[in-house]
């Protein structure tokens, strides 16, 4: 009798975003003269660099002829990629990171799901809260939790995101493995500094645990003094793996392409003591289950570090985080406590009311798409996720729109 993995009957089903789509199209159903803005789901609207464009035209023509036609491609990525982003997003900022501890991959989402498959399945896995839901429901799929209770699985170590902490969670109190931290963080746009994330590199390092590191969103980081890479933390390449993706960086959601960085120092160990190198195994892993991604595409990922690619990337995170200031600024004027925004495309609003609450309030009376903050773990009720991720016409118009309700 073929037997399933019974993990998968303990997933919640995430009605978030499904819930949300039905009550926008009865909404939209009962008043079809409305125009609804969408500020709800974390996509990006506005097209790719126009180095990107020109970089996927050339490659894609290359295909087109046997001489400079390119089959499989290393499983790891291009040289010509590692090389750069090694290059331009670690040793510049003073991190030793060598191409060879990069691996291209086709999304941080797949990386930061697919990454604790080489962790042992008995590990204590230890996530923030409110948090990206990927890193619970891989970890329940490979059977490191009891079952859901109270919206809580057993057996994860939860760290809880407040106000009191500006949802930056204090440090384990217990001793645990794997601990996945984001920052700047989706949802809260909550963004650690220096000296915290050292902390958190400090308990790795005493406690021989290992932090999965999602930098998705680094490239809205404004203020000069906050680490981009966990590597700016000295100690870090022994006790982290980070994450990064093109996709709300330059735009490539839908053309796939982002890397996970696994430096050489980075160890675990067998249930025996012997250390083993985490990149050699995530070498295997990657090798093992996965192709690389298009050759166009990463010659357009590897646009982006070119002079033209670096100024059209500054000026589309530009364009999103003049939205994300103009939201905050409406939203504190209208006596409202927000967090992120200032690094991060995410406003994370205190709604005075339950999460759905004020959901419906907007959707109904504004005709404006938010999320609300409970789908993201228990410690975001209360609250809503804004993101700035729509053009700037339609931010002021959802605005002024939630001006006239709240006000
Ligand atoms: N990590 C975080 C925190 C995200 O919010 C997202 C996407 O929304 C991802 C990873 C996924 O990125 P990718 O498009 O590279 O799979």
């Amino acid at each position: 009798m073929i037997r399933i993995n019974e993990n998968y009957l303990k997933l919640q089903a995430s009605y978030l975003f499904s819930d949300i789509a039905k009550r926008v199209a009865a909404f939209q159903q009962a008043n079809p003269q409305k125009k609804v803005i969408k500020l709800g789901i974390g996509d990006v609207t506005r097209a790719l660099p126009d180095a990107c464009i020109k970089a996927l035209h050339t490659a894609v023509d290359e295909m087109a002829q046997d001489h400079s036609f390119r089959g499989y491609g290393p499983e790891q990525g291009y040289d010509f990629l590692r090389e750069i982003i090694a290059k331009e997003d670690f040793q510049a900022r003073g991190a030793n990171i060598q191409p060879d501890e990069i691996f291209v991959s086709d999304g941080a989402k797949c990386d930061t799901g697919n990454m604790q498959e080489i962790f042992s399945s008995d590990c204590t896995v230890a996530i923030t809260d409110p948090v990206y839901p990927v890193y619970v429901d891989t970890n329940v799929m490979a059977g490191r939790t009891g079952e859901a209770r109270d919206g809580r699985y057993q057996g994860l170590v939860y760290l809880d995101g407040n106000k009191s902490n500006g949802f930056i969670p204090d440090l384990p109190r217990e001793r645990v493995d794997l601990i996945y931290l984001c920052f700047p963080n989706n949802p809260t746009g909550a963004m650690v500094t220096r000296e915290q994330l050292k902390s958190w590199v400090d308990y790795a390092r005493s406690n021989q645990a290992m932090i999965l590191y999602d930098a998705a969103y680094e490239a809205f980081i404004q203020d000069e003094r906050l680490p981009h890479s966990i590597y700016e933390i000295e100690g870090a390449e022994e006790v982290a793996i980070e994450f990064r993706s093109f996709s709300k960086t330059a735009g490539f959601t839908g053309t796939r392409c982002a890397f996970t960085v696994v430096p050489k120092a980075c160890r675990a160990f067998t249930e025996s003591g012997k250390e083993v190198s985490i990149n050699s195994l995530w070498n295997r892993r990657h090798t093992t289950k996965f192709n690389s991604v298009s050759y166009p595409v990463q010659r357009a990922a590897e646009a982006v570090y070119s002079s033209e690619g670096k100024t059209q990337v500054k000026a589309l995170i530009g364009y999103y985080m003049n939205n994300a200031r103009y939201i905050r600024e409406q939203m504190e004027s209208l006596g409202y406590d927000c967090i992120g925004g200032e690094n991060s495309p995410y406003l994370w609003i205190d709604g005075k009311r339950n999460s759905w609450e004020f959901f419906d309030l907007l959707l109904e009376k504004a005709a404006v798409v938010c999320t609300p903050g409970a789908g993201f773990g228990k410690c975001g009720e209360g609250y809503i996720r804004i993101s700035a991720f729509n053009s700037f016409d339609n931010v002021k118009g959802a605005m002024e729109r939630i001006g006239q309700v709240l006000k």
